[in-house]
């Protein structure tokens, strides 16, 4: 085993401990199919003792207040970055995403700890003039312990950024690592222990059945934070609402439209195109723009361009500062992904690029797929309706607005979208029906400081990255206080 790092523990109340049970699993290298590591496989009672540790540790941490609560946030901060490089090379080899981009990982997790340390007194509540014979106001409370779940394309920028708010709230977290990417947890493990009080910050590594199930289940768990596939995302709501009224949020998957308009110079919307499908973690990102919706009149120049520019996409080792496209994550993505190349063939949409893996030194092993591009795809297509989560782009042609409108909104997800005019009234008009939560106009792509993201229709409930996200991590408690002079 080449073990790529010496951690091998997850944290539970402060301690770096393996799991009751003594089980491990395995990390693959996606590249390789290497084993790199090892990380403990936890159950049920290590979920009981994380949330145990967790229950024990939030009073006294929200006790400490926001300016000293703040204080230990940034430094966990600080900690993370003295350790960023261990993190990245752990992460880009346990994912498969090339390292260039990556290095914005680490760096967006601790930039979003300092945003959410830097909002505390944000977190505050309101008078009400209700009656004139009482003072009416709200305060705002942790909800105690917070489960959040991770999926694989951005583990510790999900672990950090995601959690922040729930931390800063005066919530103790449990953290549920991705199976197929649990590595750099077991840093962050070592990290947390050294920056924050124990039981506040706790990482319970395995399997969704293992882990993930336990903890949405635990009755202690009131306040449940997923990021996931929709699928998982339902099972979720369904399992808490077996055991108690549980406040769930979830970022879940999408389909999302890129809607071309005639203006656009059809030359200038190709490299767009193709920076929205996120093809430097092969696709692998919720917002990708995986529908090229182009219009009649600039669909052939459009795609001719594509067709060049997805075949010039250089794919190679994740490690290589000059790759601009990875391995897929796991051996169950890869089949997937493989699946829908067939299935859209299948359903007669036309291959344009890539569909196959590429050939040559350093692909014989791994879960390669070259970036595909489909043409001809109708809305009658499984490929344009269910989210692949992989280096597939589907390209459809329209002639009215209605029509272009019709086609954003005719799947079941509804997170992000991307439009392009030069044309005021369609770009309003485009992004008020759009039923998506996050739209861009005239570029794709990027998040930014305080923007709230999230998902209309099954892309998910709630919003998070912006002040919203911390508030959501507290519950208002109202008082009334009678005024006797
Ligand atoms: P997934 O749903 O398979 O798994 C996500 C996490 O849930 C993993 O940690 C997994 O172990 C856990 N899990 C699985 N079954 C569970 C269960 N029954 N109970 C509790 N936890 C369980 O998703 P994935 O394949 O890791 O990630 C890809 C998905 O995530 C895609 O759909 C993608 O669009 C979505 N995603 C959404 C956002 C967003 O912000 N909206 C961001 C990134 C990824």
């Amino acid at each position: 085993m080449n073990g790529l790092t010496k951690s091998t523990r997850m944290l539970i109340g402060g301690e770096l401990v393996e799991s009751e049970g003594g089980a491990w699993m395995d990390a693959i290298n996606p590249a390789t199919e290497d084993v790199i590591g090892r990380f403990p496989a936890g159950n049920d009672r290590d979920v009981a003792k994380a949330v145990d540790a967790a229950d024990r540790a939030w009073p006294q941490w929200n006790a400490m207040g926001v300016a000293a609560r703040a204080e230990a946030m940034r430094n966990f901060g600080r900690k993370i970055l003295e350790r960023a490089d261990e993190l990245l090379e752990v992460e880009v080899r346990d994912t498969g995403n090339t390292i260039a981009p990556m290095r914005g990982d680490v760096k967006h997790g601790v930039a979003s700890i300092d945003y959410y340390a830097g909002l505390g007194y944000e977190l505050k509540g309101e008078t009400i003039p209700a009656t004139p014979d009482n003072l009416h106001f709200t305060v705002r409370e942790p909800y105690g312990v917070v489960a959040r779940i991770v999926p694989f394309n951005h583990p510790v920028m999900f672990a950090t950024a995601r959690t922040a708010g729930a931390l800063m709230a005066g919530n103790a977290v449990v953290v549920k690592p991705p199976e197929t990417a649990s590595l750099s947890a077991l840093i962050l493990s070592e990290i947390a222990r050294e920056a924050l009080p124990p039981g506040v910050f706790n990482i319970v590594t395995g399997t969704g059945a293992g882990v993930g199930a336990p903890l949405v289940r635990h009755p202690a768990v009131k306040r449940i934070a997923f990021i996931g596939s929709a699928g998982t995302g339902m099972a979720i709501q369904r399992m808490a609402a077996e055991v108690a009224v549980k406040h769930v949020t979830l970022e879940l998957g999408g389909k999302n439209p890129m809607i071309v308009f005639p203006d656009v110079d059809p030359q200038s919307i190709i490299a767009s195109a193709i920076a929205g499908m996120n093809f430097s973690w092969q696709g692998q990102s919720c917002g990708s723009t995986s529908r090229l919706l182009l219009h009649e009149s600039i669909y052939d120049e459009v795609v001719a361009g594509l067709v060049e520019r997805i075949n010039a996409i250089r794919v190679g080792d994740p490690m290589d500062e000059t790759s601009q496209m990875g391995a897929i994550n796991s051996k169950v993505q890869y089949d997937k992904v493989l699946n829908y190349i067939e299935m859209a063939k299948r359903e007669g949409a036309t291959l344009l690029a890539g569909g196959q893996r590429p050939t040559g030194p350093g692909f014989e092993k791994g879960f390669w797929v070259r970036p595909t591009l489909f043409g001809d795809v109708t809305q009658d297509m499984r490929i344009a309706n269910e989210e692949v989560f992989g280096p597939l782009l589907s390209v459809m042609k329209w002639s009215t607005f209605d029509q272009a409108l019709e086609i954003a909104n005719a799947v079941d997800l509804g997170l992000t979208a991307s439009i392009w005019t030069n044309n005021i009234d369609d770009a309003l008009g485009a992004a008020r029906r759009v039923r998506a939560g996050y739209v861009w106009i005239n570029s794709v792509g990027p998040h930014y400081p305080a923007m709230n993201y999230g998902g209309y229709k099954n892309s998910g409930t709630g919003r998070e990255e912006g002040l919203e996200e911390m508030l959501s991590y507290t519950e208002q408690k109202v008082y009334n206080i009678a005024l006797r002079r």
